[in-house]
């Protein structure tokens, strides 16, 4: 039987700021869990719920489409030649010659599916309940729910992929989600070179910001503007013929945060190590972030002014963190500057243009444009406006766009010098106004072929939000490992981030972790290290996917609040042989899930009620039903706010063992008290599957 059943006072699991263990809901039936699941299954439960943290993977707190689950074009009316199309129009799956094979284009609206399988959207919604959907006709379902659906009805569901196409650009009656341009392969002589994007890192007070500062200061062309940069967020400079753009906020929180977000945007990380100081904590987990990132690292030395300055002694302690500098036969850049004299900053300019070169960094300038959000801000009289740095294309002064779930149009555009700009290629910065809704940063903002086609799929994501949060279920990342474990010919990876009280225990978990062996799953740490949990740390987690162990360490308030928001797995231990002993369980999870999930019902909490000791939440069983003996989760606003036991289940005075449909009841559960009116509780069951190592 799995470890994890054990739950023994020292081990913290913070998700939705609850101790839960089980995973978060799918909206699904259940099945058995192939070890390999093909895409489509949904793996419902791991071995450990170290691995079943919600996966948010790049949404951000207003979940944006950012590239995975954007919703999709629904109902896809005839291709635009087709005469007139009719007022309810077939969409665009269509059933294959076999009459059992259903070609779908999913995501697909609930009166779609129905009509394709010759059904009323009434019977779908009712088979859409058991399964966690409360649905209308309008619901979009995605591929997951299309194919418990087809394959309840007897069809093959194949999912049509949409049409990739160099720079297409969406017809309004063929809204592409521009996640599909994203992927597109650009034909080799349609890419240009574009401007690298570096990003500035280190710890604080080394002279981060003085050598932004520096370079701007020195490096804007004179006469443009005076040679004044406003703050938009980045700068580009010129040097030697080449382009360069910086991140003007240095510090890996942005950049992480950013990643987390989807938008990782940065090419080149200059790592700022003052020679004086040399490398301290905030240096160290700026590597660990740009390394977790797969970034080119190049070091500047900084205040090699100083008659306290001791570069060599860094390029030492470069070593010491696995960066081996060139001068000492490795392959990590490291220049002597002085963000003060400025002695030394051509050399890393001429360094950071030779290694744009060196990375090949290539757009194309004439594709659907896609920008990413760096900054953005909400000034009263002047609507929203946001940084952007663009990716590919070219954005332009009227262009409609989308942005997470808004629509837009390119209103006006101001370059870094706060010039007004008409355009920008791929590389570039620049600030633009024409927003619906103030955007998050990370958001991505891509071109649309006109704003009725903008407004379209925002209405169709905002449907898909509102969705997302009735519904809920957070998605294990469980899906991503199986699905990397494809034929078992590779090995799955389980990424871990350890933080410890002093860095001796860090080095024994870890070297105990390591020591694990299996031959389907592989430990990679992202990170090692002593002290609390930050924030920071939450971020650098959730970007790299990973799960977060803490070895009696306490997790910062700011930390709190990124798990919730990012669905990063965070678990605490007080005991070294339990932490090892749940990431071997983990291992084993990933090998096979070892738990069966199936949702028994839903009941939606009407009134909260006093009792002597504690609270009861008078509900109401609008499917399936609740079971006394079952296991039961709080979701409020599509998140899980507790996952455990039902303790008490009464119809008035009388305990029972089961409600049905229809009915009301009072239910407790577990210790939890903090019941509110409208959270549904999920009733659910779990069937232990037996699983070896
Ligand atoms: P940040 O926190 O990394 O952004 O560091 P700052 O740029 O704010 O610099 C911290 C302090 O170091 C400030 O007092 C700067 O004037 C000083 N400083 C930055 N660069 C240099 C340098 O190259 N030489 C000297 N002597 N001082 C520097």
């Amino acid at each position: 039987m799995a470890k994890n059943e054990n739950t023994k006072g020292p081990v913290l699991d913070l998700i939705g700021g609850t101790k839960k263990k089980k995973a978060a809901p799918a909206p699904q039936q259940t099945a058995p869990v192939p070890a390999a699941a093909p895409q489509e299954a949904k793996p419902r439960k791991e071995a450990l719920d170290l691995l079943s943290a919600p996966k948010k993977k790049k949404a951000s707190p207003t979940p944006v489409a950012t590239p995975a689950p954007a919703p999709a074009p629904t109902p896809t009316p005839a291709p635009k030649p087709a005469p007139k199309a009719e007022p309810a129009p077939a969409p665009a799956p269509a059933v294959g010659d076999d009459a059992k094979v259903m070609n779908i284009k999913a995501p697909i609206s609930v009166a779609d599916l129905a009509t394709l399988m010759g059904m009323k959207p009434f019977k779908l919604i009712a088979e859409l309940l058991p399964m966690g959907v409360f649905a209308n006709p309008g619901t979009t379902l995605d591929s997951d729910q299309v194919a418990a659906l087809c394959e309840k009805h007897g069809f093959t569901y194949e999912r049509v992929r949409r049409e990739k196409g160099a720079g297409v650009k969406a017809p309004v009656e063929e809204i592409k989600e521009p996640e599909a341009v994203a992927v597109e392969e650009e034909p080799e002589d349609a890419l240009k070179v574009r401007t690298p994007i570096i990003t500035v890192m280190g710890h604080v007070d080394h002279g981060k910001t003085s050598l932004l500062d520096y370079i701007r200061r020195t490096k804007v062309t004179a006469g443009e503007a005076g040679g004044i940069t406003q703050h938009i967020g980045a700068y580009t400079v010129e040097h030697g013929g080449n382009t360069l753009t910086f991140i003007d906020t240095p510090g890996h929180a942005i950049f992480t945060e950013m990643r987390a977000r989807g938008a990782d945007v940065t090419d080149i990380v200059v790592l700022v190590v003052a020679a004086n100081d040399g490398i301290m904590p905030q240096t160290k987990e700026a590597i660990m972030h740009a390394k977790a990132a797969g970034k080119t690292i190049i070091v500047a030395v900084n205040k090699c002014d100083l008659p306290a300055a001791d570069p060599i002694r860094v390029r030492t302690q470069l070593m010491e963190n696995d960066l081996m500098p060139t001068d000492f036969g490795g392959e990590i850049e490291c220049v002597d500057v002085s963000a003060h004299t400025g002695s030394g900053i051509d050399d890393l300019l001429d360094l950071l243009c030779l290694q744009a070169e060196v990375l090949e960094l290539k757009a194309n300038p004439k594709a659907n444009c896609r920008a990413s959000i760096i900054e953005a801000r909400m000034e009263q009289g002047k609507g929203s406006s946001a940084t952007v740095i663009v990716q590919s294309g070219t954005l332009k002064v009227g262009m409609p766009f989308i942005c997470g779930p808004y629509s837009g149009k390119v209103k006006t555009m101001l370059d870094d010098k706060g010039q007004r700009i008409k355009k920008a290629t791929p590389g570039m910065p620049a600030e633009v106004s024409g927003f619906l809704e103030t955007p998050n940063v990370g958001d991505e903002l891509v071109e649309m072929e006109n704003e009725r086609a903008a407004r379209k799929l925002s209405d169709e994501r905002l449907e898909e939000l509102r969705q997302q949060r009735l519904t809920a279920p957070r998605r294990s990342r469980m899906e991503d490992i199986l699905a990397m474990m494809g034929d078992g010919t590779q090995k799955a990876v389980l990424k871990l981030y350890l933080k410890g009280d002093v860095q001796g225990s860090v080095e024994a978990i870890k070297k105990a972790i390591m020591d694990i062996e299996s031959e389907k799953v592989e430990c990679q740490f992202i990170g090692a290290a002593a002290g609390p949990i930050s924030e920071s740390d939450v971020l650098l987690a959730s970007s790299s996917d990973a799960v977060i162990l803490g070895f009696n360490v306490k997790v910062e308030s700011n930390a709190v609040k990124a798990v919730k928001r990012e669905g990063v797995q965070v678990k605490i231990f007080s005991i070294v042989y339990e932490l090892i002993d749940q990431v071997k369980d983990a291992m084993l999870g990933l090998l096979e899930p070892e738990t069966r999930e199936t949702v028994l019902g839903h009941a939606e909490i009407k009134q909260v009620f006093k009792l002597n000791k504690g609270k009861a939440a008078g509900s109401y069983v609008s499917d399936g039903k609740m079971l006394r003996t079952a296991e039961a989760r709080v979701l409020r606003d599509g998140q899980v706010v507790f996952d455990g036991k039902m303790s008490t289940l009464r119809r008035f005075q009388d305990e029972v063992e089961e409600v049905k449909a229809g009915l009301e009841c009072g239910i407790r559960l577990a210790d939890y008290n903090d019941y509110e009116e409208g959270d549904i509780i999920e009733c659910y069951s779990l069937e232990k599957i037996k699983q070896t190592l």
